[in-house]
């Protein structure tokens, strides 16, 4: 078998190369790292400048109508390179529920501005008690003739302080089945009643919680038919399991690579030479390169016209689950001072591998959790009975 990526997406993967020696420098991604703020508006807009928000989307839309095997590509280099791309990925999935299903006034209004990089997006899914079981929330929208009235609570609103509108699932009709009373909307976050706390966790992010009370949106910011936001919601997270190809723990395992070679025990010995710590990173390499190919197999199922549903829960999982026992394994590896953080004096492998060993673990949730994948690839991958849920 040939796991090459091909010759197309090896010219675009220089072209992106090159991209990012001329527009990423280390103080943008050293500030994403100490803010938790995965986003730089700079960036964003030199990403969009340059189409990439749009690379696979057809001409019409002003896309490039580029294979998933250069966006792969692309996705591998922004990660290789450390580059903060939250809010590449959040406008990414709302445009591309926008095409699908938003009225040509709205695709017309809100893609090009969000395709050139001049405005991000950020997702309002997720409650305090709806996560998982996110056709549970309890925020409202009522509507007051041409507008819409919306009360209510989010968690998790990741990158809402430096956005300009929240993709947010609010419940429209209490008298039916949960899943069929809920309704999608495009919000300002500039708008009237709209507050944003500060929520920080434990991998180093910063996400946040946000109110709204009596936030007023005309009935152009509706996107998809009223009580059909299940629908809407279908058709977004189809986009935010896609395969990621190379992660953090390719670029955390190359630089405990380098660490390993050139670092010396009190007794003069090379640490790469010690076989205890070889394995663990032979282990590491091994889980990646799986986890690499899993996204590779959701890219070629959507290279070849199919939705990657299953297979695109399959990478989560495998990614996530790896990368946390592995960063475990890292860390134990480096002795006590592995737990130094970075920036820190004496912190080994300039403190990634803590950090990896911390954000490792948000990984298993957002997205869906590991439990949630699981479930999905039992179900609709295997054919078994469904859960409880
Ligand atoms: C850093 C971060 C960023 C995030 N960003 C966003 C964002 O931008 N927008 C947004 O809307 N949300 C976001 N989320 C929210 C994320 O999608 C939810 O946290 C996730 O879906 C889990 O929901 P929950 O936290 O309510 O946990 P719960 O759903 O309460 O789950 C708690 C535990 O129970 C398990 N569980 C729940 N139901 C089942 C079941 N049926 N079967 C088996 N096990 C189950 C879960 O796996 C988990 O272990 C983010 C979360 C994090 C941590």
């Amino acid at each position: 078998m040939d796991f090459r990526l091909g010759p197309k997406s090896d010219a675009f993967r220089a072209e992106v190369r090159a991209f990012l020696d001329e527009h990423l420098d280390e103080e943008t991604i050293e500030r994403a790292h100490q803010t938790g703020t995965m986003h730089s508006r700079e960036f964003h807009r030199a990403i969009g400048r340059q189409g990439w928000l749009a690379a696979t989307w057809p001409a019409e839309y002003g896309g490039q109508e580029r294979d998933p095997f250069e966006m792969t590509a692309l996705r591998d280099e922004l990660r290789l390179a450390g580059a903060p791309t939250d809010g590449m990925g959040l406008s990414v999935i709302v445009c591309q529920t926008i095409r699908r299903v938003a009225t040509e006034e709205q695709k017309a209004d809100f893609l090009p501005r969000a395709l050139a990089g001049e405005i991000c997006m950020s997702l309002g899914y997720s409650e305090p008690d709806s996560g998982s079981d996110v056709a549970s929330i309890k925020t409202t929208a009522t509507r007051d003739g041409d507008e819409w009235v919306i009360n209510g609570q989010k968690m998790f609103t990741t990158l809402a302080h430096v956005a300009d509108y929240v993709f947010l699932l609010a419940r429209t009709n209490h008298d039916v089945p949960k899943h069929k009373g809920l309704t999608m909307f495009l919000v300002p976050l500039d708008s009237p009643g709209i507050e944003i706390h500060p929520v920080h966790t434990v991998g180093g992010e910063r996400t946040n919680a946000t109110f709204y009370t009596d936030v007023r949106v005309s009935d152009h910011f509706r996107i998809g038919d009223v009580d059909r936001g299940w629908d809407v919601m279908t058709v977004a997270l189809t986009f935010e399991r896609g395969g990621f190809g190379l992660s953090e723990a390719d670029r955390v395992w190359e630089q405990a690579v380098a660490w390993a070679k050139e670092t010396r025990r009190p007794d003069g010995s090379r640490v790469i030479d010690d076989p205890f710590v070889r394995e663990r990173l032979a282990t590491m390499r091994t889980n990646n390169e799986v986890a690499r190919l899993l996204a590779y197999r959701t890219s070629f199922v959507a290279a070849t016209g199919g939705l990657p549903g299953v297979e695109g829960s399959m990478h989560k999982l495998f990614y996530a689950e790896s990368m946390t026992s592995d960063a475990a394994e890292l860390v134990d590896m480096l002795g006590a001072e592995g737990v130094v953080q970075r920036g820190e004096d004496g912190a080994p492998v300039d403190g990634w591998v803590e950090h990896l060993f911390r954000h490792a673990a948000v990984t298993t949730i957002y997205g869906g959790t590991s439990e949630m994948q699981r479930s999905i690839i039992a179900e609709r991958g295997l054919g078994l009975p469904r859960s409880g849920r």
